[in-house]
């Protein structure tokens, strides 16, 4: 399998884990730069349950289509414009978690509460506009938000992350739904008191940091990849 083609698949691995793992269902999308370029492997319009890897489309940063038959899902100004903000970005994934939603929804930020969550140390910002990121400005706006971060909160609608590669990414997404889940269950045991819940210090916080390590996502991936295999379409 050369280069394109195990970055092919990679992506519809993720995309596939994404809906396995209950981040997203009809919508949501994972894609992966194609390293040292401004394009990016990307899904056609469809559930990431059912991505294929011989169906998968190559876009630039300015939203071109320049490979591939079919149309992109719609949010893809998500991808283009982050990958456009951010050299260092190699995946990113947007899904659609209930957990996270949730989070939102209450106005409680995310909080390190488990040894996961860790690699969120700095924060996870929020982007408070609702509905779709269908124009090039509304994905600069949400590449604003997001920052130099690797994740960020999109109010009643999901979450986008952007890491280095595309397992990193993917591994994030399902850490940061994990997290946000715990977190509310916190929150419902606390009666809903948020200073009951003992979220990490910071210094505490930095000694977990490491979970989003190459060798802690080459295992995590590992899991996902092939238990989404397993997996039923739609959980
Ligand atoms: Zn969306």
């Amino acid at each position: 399998m050369d280069a394109e083609q195990s970055l092919r698949h990679e992506v519809a691995l993720a995309n596939r884990i994404i809906e396995r793992f209950g981040l997203s269902n009809a919508f949501g999308h994972v894609s992966a730069r194609i390293p040292g370029t401004n394009t990016f492997v990307f899904p056609t319009r469809r559930s990431p349950g059912l991505a294929d890897e011989n169906r998968l489309l190559v876009l630039d940063t300015d939203g071109n289509i320049l490979a591939g038959e079919g149309t992109p899902n719609s949010e893809f100004w998500i991808h283009a414009r982050t990958y456009a903000a951010r050299p260092d970005v190699g995946g990113v994934v947007h899904a659609h978690p209930p957990a996270c939603i949730s989070l939102t929804q209450i106005g409680q930020p995310h909080r390190v509460v488990h040894n996961s969550g860790g690699p969120f140390i700095d924060g996870v910002p929020e982007y408070e506009r609702i509905g779709l990121i269908r124009s090039r400005e509304l994905g600069d706006a949400l590449a604003g938000r997001l920052g130099g971060g690797i994740a960020v909160m999109m109010r009643g609608h999901g979450f986008t992350t952007a890491l280095a590669d595309v397992k990193s990414a993917t591994v994030a997404a399902c850490y940061l739904e994990e997290s946000a889940d715990l977190q509310l269950r916190m929150l419902a045991a606390a009666g809903g008191d948020a200073t009951r819940i003992r979220a990490y210090t910071r210094d505490e916080a930095e000694l977990v940091r490491g979970q989003i390590s190459a060798s802690v996502i080459s295992r995590a991936w590992e899991y996902y990849s092939i238990a989404a295999e397993q997996l039923p379409l739609g959980g």
